[in-house]
């Protein structure tokens, strides 16, 4: 076993979709099942979904539950994965305090996938400085627990940034306490940033562009035949185009050589298919119906297991409340050799 740790988590705004499934989930449990790594922890990030759902508690408090379903229906398990909830550990936000002093106005500012999320959201009075901030929070998160390792979708990469920064910065002024950790991206270039469904940049739970790891088998079908394609493409005749075709998107997110034989035996492999798409003649309905072939049989199993677990709420949070122990007993260890650090230990 390696010394290596694992923290990544998800916001509880909304059910968990394909996106965060190829950009996170699918590694995470991969990683998991390696049994290479000291620790992982999957953290629910309430306090940050707050910072912009401020005024809708009750949203962020019932997707607890329909996040941590998903983690369990994905195969995450809680024996071998720590999973808790932001808020419940106070330590975090005491480290966000302090790191908040070794990061500039302007820097926060800076942080290109803030920007973008306050384009997206309508702040009607203006942008929270609790969310502008969330990324000081999310060094916080990882800090916390020494993680080296955090598996995420590319949108993360500047919080992964400012992290080492903040870092680097205590380490520097005070003493070597914080650990830097790496980023590590899905491999394929469809996960990094999958599109949503209406072929928006990114699938995301606050446009509602999503296909969703609990939908019904019937509710995938239907999203997946009202796709977005290639606008050019009218007559199955007409030449068509790969290249922002979300289907072929998905494809390259999911598509693997086994399921030509399964499903479309016509085809050898998906540059087969994309050429065939590309010189006309293959219409959108055939590539449609192959990636819901492939998506139900990816998401049957998740939706079934998922099924099990909701059976029995208390479990779950049983489950919730005692990884929630047991990242506060390692949060709490590293805030005291921060605050050791930064001299404010006056009575130890
Ligand atoms: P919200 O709209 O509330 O921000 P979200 O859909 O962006 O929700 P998050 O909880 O912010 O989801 O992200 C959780 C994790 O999933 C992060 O690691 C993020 O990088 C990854 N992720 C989110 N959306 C995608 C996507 N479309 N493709 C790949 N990874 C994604
Ligand atoms: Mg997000």
């Amino acid at each position: 076993m390696s010394d290596k740790i694992i923290l990544t988590g998800d916001r509880p705004t909304g059910h968990l979709h394909i996106g965060h499934y190829v950009g996170s989930l699918r590694q995470r449990v991969a990683l998991q099942n390696t049994g290479e790594f000291k620790k992982i922890f999957i953290m629910i990030a309430d306090a940050q979904a707050l910072t912009d759902n401020f005024a809708d508690p009750g949203k962020v408090r019932r997707n607890i539950t329909e996040v941590a379903l998903d983690y369990l229906g994905i195969g995450l398990d809680p024996e071998k994965s720590v999973i808790f909830i932001q808020s419940q550990i106070p330590e975090l936000t005491e480290l966000t305090m302090y790191y908040m002093n070794l990061v500039s106005l302007a820097r926060v500012e800076r942080n290109p996938t803030v920007k973008a999320e306050i384009q997206q959201k309508n702040f009607g009075e203006g942008v929270p400085t609790g969310f502008v901030c969330y990324p000081i929070s999310q060094a916080s998160d990882i800090t916390a627990f020494k993680a080296t390792t955090v598996p995420v979708g590319e949108d993360q990469k500047p919080m992964l940034e400012q992290t080492r920064e903040i870092v680097r910065k205590f380490n520097d002024i005070y003493a070597p306490v914080l650990v830097e950790p790496e980023i590590l991206l899905a491999s394929n270039e469809a996960c990094l940033r999958l599109p949503g469904t209406d072929g928006k940049a990114k699938m995301s739970k606050s446009i509602g562009n999503c296909i969703y790891l609990s939908d019904s088998a019937d509710d995938i079908k239907k999203k997946i035949m009202s796709m977005y394609t290639d606008p050019t493409h009218i007559q199955v005749n007409d030449p068509g185009h790969v290249e922002g075709n979300t289907v072929f998107t998905y494809l390259d997110a999911f598509c693997k050589p086994e399921h030509f034989g399964r499903y479309l035996p016509d085809y050898a492999n998906l540059d087969e298919l994309k050429a065939h798409y590309e010189h006309g003649g293959l219409g959108d309905v055939k590539i449609k119906k192959f990636l819901n072939e492939i998506l139900q049989e990816e998401l049957e199993p998740i939706r079934k297991r998922r099924e099990e677990y909701a059976k029995d709420i208390p479990a779950v949070y049983d489950m919730l409340k005692k990884g929630c122990e047991k990242a506060e007993e390692t949060a709490a260890q590293t805030l005291a050799e921060v605050k050791h650090a930064m001299q404010i230990d006056y009575f130890s």
